[in-house]
């Protein structure tokens, strides 16, 4: 059953006359039968305010759920820097770039094949997720998340280095040496670039990607137009 509407100028129920969309605005007008007056159609409030809260409450979700998305995204390329740290150096700290691709064993192989193509995988996946920003953003925020992680121990190491010697007692803490820092840096550069490049298939993928989500707005959008007729 409608709820009541009445003619504000004559009084004239006019819940059960069907409200028509205005060209300029797209408010729901109704018009009365008895004086021709025109008057727009609201919702309760409480309903109003239902359904401003549920579409706040959606967003404020979307909105966690990226950013946490973007933590993971720079652990994982934090976990990269370590993983190219222990790969593609020797034991006394030597870069060497080729040697795991054509090393007989197995996983090693497999991971030197594996670690560029994660960092390509995550450029490409995190453009994806924020679409409607401009394509450096999100790639700017993760780097710099994991540049934040990848640093942690040296900042905080030497914080706490100076907190002991204004304090005058020992610190425990192990920080990590300075060529330590330098070689990090380099892979972390290397790690970069890759993402970097990662846009290049995101810009192939971007289509498909917003074909899909066209449709899903289609399908919501018909529903809603269903459940809506019926409302009426
Ligand atoms: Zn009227």
């Amino acid at each position: 059953m409608p709820r009541s509407h009445i003619c504000p100028s004559c009084l004239t129920e006019l819940a059960r006359i069907r409200a028509i969309p205005d060209e300029h605005y797209g408010l729901p007008i109704v018009v009365c039968p008895g004086c021709q007056l025109a008057c727009v159609r609201t919702k309760h409030p409480d309903q109003q305010f239902w359904r401003v809260f549920r579409r706040t409450w959606v967003t404020i979700r979307l909105v966690i759920a990226k950013v946490i998305l973007v933590i993971l995204m720079s652990l994982l390329m934090w976990g990269l820097v370590y993983w190219s740290a222990d790969l593609y150096t020797d034991y006394r700290g030597n870069f060497h770039f080729i040697d795991p691709f054509v090393s007989g064993h197995f996983e090693t192989t497999l991971g030197a094949w594996g670690l560029p193509l994660a960092a390509i995988a995550i450029g490409c996946s995190i453009r994806l997720v924020f679409l409607h920003l401009r394509a450096w953003v999100p790639i700017l925020m993760v780097l710099v998340l994991t540049a934040f992680f990848t640093t942690l121990d040296f900042t905080v190491g030497h914080l706490f280095n100076a907190i002991a010697q204004i304090g005058s007692f020992r610190s425990q803490i192990d920080i990590p040496s300075a060529s330590e820092m330098i070689l990090r840096g380099q892979f972390f550069a290397m790690l970069a670039g890759l993402a970097i490049i990662g846009l290049v298939p995101a810009v192939l993928l971007r289509r498909s990607v917003e074909r899909s989500g066209a449709k899903r707005f289609r399908k919501i959008r018909k529903k809603l137009r269903k459940r809506r007729s019926h409302d009426d």
